[in-house]
């Protein structure tokens, strides 16, 4: 993932009151503490009986057990182990999984490296279907890390690259015992890392060779996580996304706001090249990314650091996103699937 050059506000739209009620204001923290969690989590336990809950313990120790692997850049033996640690996960889980294996030459060391995506599918059969992406590779270098000795080793990536995953192998859990009404493809796109910093033609490789080589009935549209496990979690609106698929978007933060998911804010405050970008050029599918760019935050981030550790991430933040994707991958049953293209 790589920052836009010309990285700017394209419009700002006040930040939705988050749902506190006023009270809370006035008495202990820990009373604060209660009240918050409940008003946050109210309507999804209302919907329980239609929407399964996300199990965030589960997530948060899928992350950890990637971190475990060590860093996971194409060519490591972490890459290699991480590879079988998803398709571990999710052979027993999915109705079919394809594995799409390529070559790409490193174009800096010359190396041959092996890079694969892994398409989780869930309903296969079904001609209307829905992606949900993640990266599951690392970055081979820290080349953004505070202290120069640092920048030539590779990162951890607890937040680029395992958050994201974390999810989505929670998500197959769910979608192995209620199938939805809707086909949904759980794709994990290698390669999004490898490219030096201004080098944007050598970063998202999975993505690039996917948007050619469509293993599925052509998606309705995709929805990109990455960077989602911050333990202080705030994810605005992303300009390529509102650019994209507007109608998406504005369906995704409205159900976060159904939910009562605070985190998610209606503003627009970064424009974020990553594997959603390529999905819409190269390969004519809408899509978006949900994505906390300000790990922690706007003066400090970790972003391509040796700090990218699973310290820094929490299983609440997993929660909040894997709750908004399962309703809504479950609420499609109910609702009109609109035409996003
Ligand atoms: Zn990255």
């Amino acid at each position: 993932m790589k920052m836009h050059p010309t990285s700017r506000m394209l419009f700002h739209i006040p930040c939705l009151t988050p749902h506190v009620s006023f009270i809370t204001f006035h008495v202990s923290r820990f009373i604060f503490h209660v009240s918050h969690f409940i008003t946050i989590f109210f309507p999804v336990l209302l919907l329980a009986q239609d929407i399964p809950v996300f199990n965030s313990e589960r997530a948060f120790n899928f992350l950890e057990q990637q971190c475990e692997l060590g860093p996971r850049n194409p060519g490591s033996s972490g890459h290699r182990q991480g590879l079988q640690f998803i398709l571990k996960t999710v052979v027993p889980l999915a109705d079919s999984v394809i594995q799409q294996q390529f070559i790409h030459i490193d174009p800096y060391s010359g190396e041959m490296l092996t890079l694969t995506n892994v398409i989780a599918q869930f309903n296969p059969a079904m001609k209307k279907r829905i992606w949900i992406a993640a990266h599951w590779d690392t970055r081979p270098w820290a080349d953004r890390d505070r202290d120069r000795k640092k920048r030539k080793q590779p990162i951890l990536g607890a937040n680029d690259g395992a958050s994201g995953v974390a999810v989505l192998l929670e998500l197959a859990h769910h979608l192995s015992q209620i199938h939805p009404n809707v086909g949904v493809d759980l794709v994990f796109l290698d390669g999004e890392d490898l490219g030096k910093r201004g080098d944007l033609r050598n970063f998202f490789i999975g993505s690039r060779y996917i948007a050619k080589n469509i293993p599925t009935e052509f998606p309705e549209y995709c929805i990109l996580i990455d960077m989602v496990g911050d333990a202080d979690l705030e994810i605005p609106k992303e300009g390529y996304s509102v650019m994209q698929a507007p109608h998406l978007v504005n369906q995704l933060w409205q159900e976060a706001e159904d939910l009562g998911l605070a985190s998610f804010q209606n503003v627009v405050k970064h424009t974020i090249e990553d594997d959603h970008v390529i999905l819409f050029e190269e390969g004519g599918i809408p899509a978006v990314v949900i994505i906390d760019f300000d790990y922690p935050n706007a003066t400090i981030n970790y972003w391509h650091t040796t700090e990218d550790t699973p310290d820094k991430c929490s299983a609440e933040s997993l929660e909040i996103v894997g709750t908004l994707l399962l309703y809504h991958i479950f609420g499609l049953g109910k609702i009109q699937i609109k035409n996003y293209k």
